[in-house]
């Protein structure tokens, strides 16, 4: 009797102080985990209006070119955020490849571009990147803004949460998508070691979407959305 209450002891001692571990372990992680507001007293955003030049993108259902409209978010997004105050670079702010200059073939342009808009995410101190594409698939019925994160940065997810919550609270109530960490298959945000986020806005493969997302109101709107989504993470930043 007496041994085995010994052994019963030892094993609750084990296990109390495996729990006690672990919830400490845990309350770290909790609180180590660092936030967007914590990453920089004064941010900078990299709006990156996605494809651009020979690269147009994906074509809406009535012929609408995704570079086009990714540029006019872009720079509606650019004039918000600094008419809020915050420092903005802007990958491209015509129609225009980011490519170098030695990259010749198209393939290689491509990968260039990619690099470039990587390097200046990259090389600017507390940089911020915000990518705008527009979506496409096979089914017409798809439809809805879907954010995609980088993988490297803990702040990327955080970012991507509160997009994803601000323009479907906004401005599609009936949107279930769920943000997503980006595979390889997105360059930049794959490789990114900074907060980095894409915003797929709306698919033009959906008739009614597609038409949405050239109406400059509607771009305003998704624009406006980004910014109040970037300011709820950075409003503690000290
Ligand atoms: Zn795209």
């Amino acid at each position: 009797m007496k041994r085995k209450t010994s052994v019963f002891w030892i094993l609750f001692s084990c296990s109390a102080l495996c729990f006690v571990s672990l919830t400490g372990i845990f309350f770290r992680i909790q609180q180590t985990t660092p936030t967007l507001a914590e990453y920089s007293a004064e941010p900078v955003v990299i709006i990156d209006a996605g494809h651009g030049g020979m690269d147009g993108g994906a074509i809406g259902i009535d012929g609408q070119i995704e570079k086009e409209i990714n540029l006019s978010i872009a720079l509606k997004l650019d004039t918000m955020l600094q008419a809020y105050g915050f420092q903005t670079i802007l990958t491209r702010n015509s129609d225009v490849s980011i490519h170098s200059a030695d990259a010749k073939t198209v393939r290689q342009q491509k990968t260039s571009d990619l690099k470039n808009r990587l390097k200046l995410l990259e090389d600017t101190e507390s940089g911020i990147l915000i990518s705008i594409h527009q979506n496409q698939y096979s089914k017409s019925s798809a439809h809805g803004t879907q954010v995609f994160y980088g993988r490297n940065c803990a702040q990327s997810k955080e970012l991507a949460e509160m997009l994803q919550k601000t323009i479907t609270g906004y401005l599609q109530p009936d949107n279930t998508r769920e943000i997503k960490q980006a595979t390889k298959d997105i360059y930049i945000l794959y490789q990114a070691t900074k907060p980095a986020v894409m915003v797929e806005c709306g698919f033009l493969s959906n008739r009614e979407e597609a038409a949405r997302l050239t109406d400059e109101e509607y771009q305003d709107q998704i624009a406006f959305s980004i910014c109040m989504a970037l300011m709820n993470c950075l409003a503690d930043r000290s």
